[in-house]
């Protein structure tokens, strides 16, 4: 495994970003969008198994300034990287040449354009403070700014269901990485305070109050560094472990197994495809627990929930690494209540659930932790539930 490229660098403020895009497109923006990551609490490799998750939208967002041109070409730059003015043609557009970060916003007006949308030419400047690759999903909050863009600007008119649809096509048919609705939905419909509870079968939408600084905690995220790509084989193994498992069970999808299912399972499945089925059925009732405890009880609540979460991608799902393993049972022997990986895996963030008072020995001890073990400095940040994606200016 190799590191990942780093962290998120500081946002610009809004006139600096509007000024940089005149400054490179000689033009001011026709607006400027944003959209955050999103960190899941709990509710692991569910989504595409018609599951539960439950994610929430963080204070750290991609934005991008736009402006619609009028001719088909298509001009984009970040500013992080030294990439240059990427270019392409937005009524040839094609997965294959699409390179970078840019086949994100390509892969957005692509979706759009299968929808009967008429996409012109754009510039668009993006600028992020979502860490890249740490499993805080920057790739959704980059699509998500720019749909939402597009869209208006466009007179698309979409739904945020619509839209979760769309970069959903966007991530499986152009970037072609096999996503489920997750990340897009927290980034899409977040609210400060709160978590997304999203049926994946029906995506029905739940906004459940997690407002962890009220209760006195703090939601720490410790990015490994360690890299993880959804295109990476172990992510397209699980997904078929999972389908595998719901053919022999005769099931149209993980969700419809539940916990009292599992004993007949294991008669029936081999030993690995069990352990994947189980870490699927346990951790939909952790999903179902976790909500419930939110809204009855508090934040405070949940800790058991979030490692008895973490002990089962890591035995069942097979999905943690050592340096994640480390972060957790550091976190949570320095004072954390509870503490889990969370993304798809193999690299990318823990989260730990911390009381305030803790945080600094959360950190100060996963950081000696990571020193004595040889293993690159994690980077230590708090998030706060945020407010889902949103037109600034
Ligand atoms: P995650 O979504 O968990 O952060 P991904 O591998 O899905 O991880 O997406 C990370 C990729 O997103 C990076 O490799 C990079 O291409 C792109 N990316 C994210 N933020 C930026 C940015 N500010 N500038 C350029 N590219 C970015
Ligand atoms: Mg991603």
């Amino acid at each position: 495994m190799s590191n990942s490229s780093g962290t998120g660098t500081p946002a610009l403020d809004l006139d600096e970003l509007r000024s940089r895009f005149t400054e490179v497109f000689g033009a001011v923006p026709d607006g400027v969008w944003q959209a955050p990551g999103r960190v899941n609490l709990i509710g692991e490799h569910t989504d595409y198994n018609e599951g539960f998750v439950l994610p929430f939208a963080i204070d750290r967002t991609a934005r991008v300034a736009v402006r619609f041109r009028a001719n088909s070409a298509v001009r984009m730059l970040s500013t992080f990287g030294n990439q240059g003015l990427t270019t392409a043609d937005a009524h040839v557009l094609d997965p294959a040449t699409a390179r970078g970060w840019t086949k994100y916003p390509l892969g957005v007006l692509w979706a759009l354009q299968q929808r009967g949308l008429d996409v012109p030419g754009l510039d668009l400047l993006l600028d992020s403070d979502v860490p890249r690759g740490a499993g805080l999903s920057s790739s959704h909050a980059i699509e998500c700014a720019a749909i939402l863009a597009v869209n208006e600007l466009a007179g698309g008119g979409l739904s945020a269901h619509d839209m979760v649809q769309a970069t959903q096509r966007a991530e499986n048919d152009f970037v072609g990485a096999p996503t489920g609705i997750m990340d897009q939905s927290a980034s899409l419909l977040g609210a400060a305070g709160h978590a997304v509870f999203l049926d994946c079968r029906d995506q029905g939408v739940r906004l459940v109050p997690f407002d962890a600084e009220a209760s006195g905690l703090v939601l720490l995220v410790i990015d490994t560094k360690v890299s993880h790509s959804h295109s990476d084989g172990g992510y397209a193994a699980r997904r078929a472990s999972c389908e595998l498992g719901a053919d022999v069970l005769g099931v149209q999808a993980l969700r419809d197994v539940g916990l009292a299912d599992l004993e007949e399972a294991a008669g029936l499945l081999d030993p690995e495809t069990f352990r994947r089925v189980r870490h699927v059925v346990t951790e939909n009732d952790r999903v179902l627990q976790a909500v419930e405890l939110l809204e009855r009880t508090g934040p405070e609540a949940i800790g058991g929930l979030l490692d008895a979460s973490h002990a089962s991608m890591r035995d069942d799902f097979e999905i943690s690494c050592p340096e994640l393993d480390l972060a957790v049972d550091t976190a949570r022997s320095a004072g954390s209540i509870g503490s889990r990986m969370t993304g798809g895996g193999f690299g990318g963030s823990a989260i730990a659930l911390a009381p305030a008072g803790a945080e600094q020995e959360v950190r100060d001890a996963v950081g000696r932790a990571f020193a004595r073990a040889g293993y690159t400095a994690p980077d230590i940040f708090r998030v706060r539930p945020a407010a889902g994606a949103r037109r600034l200016a």
